[in-house]
């Protein structure tokens, strides 16, 4: 697939601008394995420049002090703009980062709905400024201004690399924050062009910044710069941690969006055909490369034998191809690296005495690309590996259950507490699942779908704070108390000095 990858430059203050150290990072085409462009590499210095832009931005009457109305007309502009080169935005996604064509084509909607979902609430800022809070006091009077936070450091991952971004940059500049934008390194040909997308709108200079780069040369900066009020980071649990750490130093406040180590129970009641998808859906779509992937599948006994079965059988059905062919539905994975991670998580279960009831390899097919098979693993132990940490990849690993009360403790025999989808066709036992579920969502007879109305983000080591929906705003608001003495009166507690 021919497709013109442009040769962007980081976007700061408003106008493109070559890296500082002129360093630039190759971007390869994991369906292919071929160099298909460069982008731009940030270091220390372009971070800083990237900094007092925004800041200058924040602290101008051009952003922070404008109404919501106003910012509204820019988000609504961009989602516009998004939906007129949604085909070529889509390709760009594909190709920079693997996922089949029509996903990304997914992606691109969403990225429109998320930016005109907050021009929404945006507009709704405005009549909400000024609440009034009752006291037990007459002499005083209370209201709660919501203001923007500050200068923003938004860090996101390579999986959705533009909606991701669009999931902070929207609420973050809905709210009337000014922003740092560092897209990871791996994916970042979408959000070069959000850049190209911003300055087409006219969104004014510093407002939204994009940095590219490697994480420990640009993202570790960016983190750190005392120009940055509040990060957002959305990646793994290893980089956030590194995150909270710089933050802790600077007591700065962070939201983290981690991995996880999601389960699916699956109840004996299921219809088997409609279950069979959502646990394909659950595990492989995005490549296998979703934070929420269901990979633990948690089956009743009962119907484990021909549920397997037709897993097997829709497995074999799945077209593993290049993202741009019509139909794929299983991309490669993102890098080389992430390729052999994958495929040793695989050899390690296997070592440990696990069983690859289908997949594990590279498709035979495809002699070129970072390729896996969608692969399920059978007769796993909850201490192995492949049952306790992300794989990050299309790999299911499926444990039976024979009570309620055991797919309750196998599903939350985890650290992490990010999703949990549970199928059955008693919503009162669903109910029971849903409070009993340690995690920050819950799908009943779904596995995956996302609206940019709902909270997203996860408890224990998925992390905290939650992004869309009115949550996603508040992470971007600094709420102020003004409470003003109502009185003729003075206070009286001080006795004032006797007059001489
Ligand atoms: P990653 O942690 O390697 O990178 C994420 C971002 O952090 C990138 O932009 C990277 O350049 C940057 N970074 C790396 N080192 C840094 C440092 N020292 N300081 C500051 N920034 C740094 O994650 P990834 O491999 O890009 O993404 C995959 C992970 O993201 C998975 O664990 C997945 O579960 C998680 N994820 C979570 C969610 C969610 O909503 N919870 C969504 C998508 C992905």
């Amino acid at each position: 697939m021919a497709i013109a990858i442009p040769r962007r430059q980081l976007f700061i203050g408003g106008e493109w601008r070559e890296p500082l150290h002129g360093k630039r990072l190759p971007v390869i085409n994991p369906a292919t394995e071929h160099i298909i462009g460069d982008i731009p590499a940030a270091t220390a210095e372009d971070v800083h420049f990237a900094a007092e832009a925004a800041r200058k931005a924040f602290f101008s009457n051009t952003w922070s002090s404008t109404t919501g109305a106003y910012r509204a007309k820019y988000l609504r502009a961009i989602a516009a703009k998004i939906m007129e080169r949604k085909t070529q935005l889509a390709k760009l996604e594909a190709i920079d980062c693997g996922k089949p064509l029509e996903e990304a084509a997914w992606d691109m909607d969403d990225v429109a709905g998320c930016f005109e979902y907050y021009a929404d609430l945006a507009e709704k800022l405005d009549s909400e400024q000024k609440a009034h809070v009752s006291l037990p006091m007459e002499t005083f009077k209370c209201h709660v201004l919501k203001e923007p936070i500050g200068v923003v450091a938004l860090i996101t991952p390579w999986n959705y690399p533009m909606l991701m971004a669009t999931w902070k940059v929207a609420p973050a500049l809905a709210a009337g924050c000014t922003a740092i934008l560092k897209p990871s390194e791996l994916a970042s040909l979408t959000c070069l062009e959000l850049a190209d997308v911003c300055r087409e709108v006219g969104l004014p200079p510093g407002v939204l910044n994009i940095l590219t780069g490697l994480g420990h040369e640009a993202g570790a900066p960016l983190a750190s710069h005392p120009f940055v009020d509040k990060i957002a980071f959305t990646g793994s649990n290893a980089t956030g941690r590194k995150i909270m750490t710089s933050a802790a130093q600077h007591v700065k406040p962070v939201t983290l969006e981690l991995g996880g180590k999601s389960p699916i129970v699956v109840f004996e009641d299921v219809d088997l055909d409609k279950a069979v998808e959502w646990t394909l859906f659950g595990c492989f779509w995005t490549n296998g490369q979703i934070c929420t992937a269901t990979s633990r599948l948690i089956l009743h006994e009962s119907i484990a034998a021909a549920f397997l079965k037709k897993l097997v059988k829709w497995c074999e059905n799945i077209k593993i191809s290049d993202p741009f062919e019509e139909g794929c539905r299983l991309g490669p994975v993102i890098s080389k690296e992430q390729h052999e991670k994958v495929m040793t998580f695989i050899s390690t279960a296997k070592s440990e005495g696990a069983t690859i009831l289908h997949g594990g390899a590279k498709p035979q097919h495809l002699k070129k690309g970072y390729f896996v098979q969608p692969t399920i693993i059978t007769d796993v132990k909850t201490s192995m590996q492949i049952w306790r940490e992300e794989v990050f990849g299309p790999v299911l690993c499926v444990k039976t259950f024979s009570s309620e009360d055991e797919a309750i403790r196998l599903a939350n025999d985890t650290q992490y507490g990010l999703a949990a989808a549970v199928l059955s066709q008693n919503l009162e036992r669903c109910n029971r699942l849903t409070k009993a579920l340690q995690t920050g969502i819950v799908w009943v007879n779904c596995s995956q779908p996302c609206f940019c109305q709902a909270p997203w983000g996860g408890k224990k080591r998925s992390g905290f704070g939650r992004d869309l929906g009115p949550w996603g705003l508040e992470n971007y608001l600094n709420i102020k108390q003004v409470t003003q003495y109502f009185s003729n009166e003075p206070w009286g507690w001080y006795k004032p000095p006797s007059k001489l």
